[in-house]
């Protein structure tokens, strides 16, 4: 965690560079194993970011035959990708456009839920449920910190799962983000 906070607070001594983006994590009640995928995860999702398919993707989504999302907090999907690039959470310990993706996790457990995890506006954490994050790859552990991020830099979707649903920003870059993350995944696996 040390070297995170360091690697933090020297990316402020410089101007922001145009394709920096970064990840801090703040991580309560996990296991050493749990915490190795949610690095792993991370890794996937700062690779996907900075990649130009993740870039390309996210610009050329398209819902209703138009280049939109649902729900997309009347941004156009260039500014969406700008709003990614720029890492700036509604709530937390730093609120500052930096580039860089905040994530505080907390382990919860709930067998009886379907939920992988959530989180509430007002609050700066995410609960991630170890029900989903023990049996799931790293890439898939990627989707749904991606979505819940997309969540905590004031994007939404609706509570029900509409067919719509899928096309709002935390589901389809949630979505994206997995796909690519998989192709990384598995070019790694062969090396
Ligand atoms: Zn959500």
């Amino acid at each position: 965690m040390q070297g995170i906070k360091i690697i933090c607070s020297l990316l402020f001594l410089f101007p922001m560079a145009s394709h920096a983006f970064d990840v801090t994590l703040k991580l309560k009640g996990f296991n050493q194993e749990q915490e190795q995928k949610i690095f792993k995860a991370i890794k996937l999702i700062k690779k996907v970011v900075l990649s130009p398919e993740f870039k390309e993707a996210v610009i050329s989504k398209s819902f209703n035959n138009e280049f939109t999302y649902k729900d997309n907090a009347g941004l156009t999907n260039e500014e969406i990708y700008q709003k990614i690039l720029e890492g700036r959470e509604l709530v937390g310990r730093n609120t500052e456009a930096n580039g860089i993706m905040d994530l505080e996790l907390v382990l919860y457990r709930d067998d009886s839920s379907n939920t992988i995890g959530y989180t509430y506006p007002k609050i700066s954490h995410v609960y991630i449920n170890e029900k989903f994050l023990n049996k799931f790859e790293p890439y898939q552990v990627a989707n749904n910190l991606f979505h819940e991020w997309l969540h905590k830099i004031g994007f939404d979707h609706s509570v029900e799962k509409t067919p719509e649903r899928e096309h709002s920003v935390p589901y389809a870059l949630g979505y994206i983000v997995k796909d690519i993350a998989k192709g990384i995944s598995q070019d790694i696996a062969q090396l």
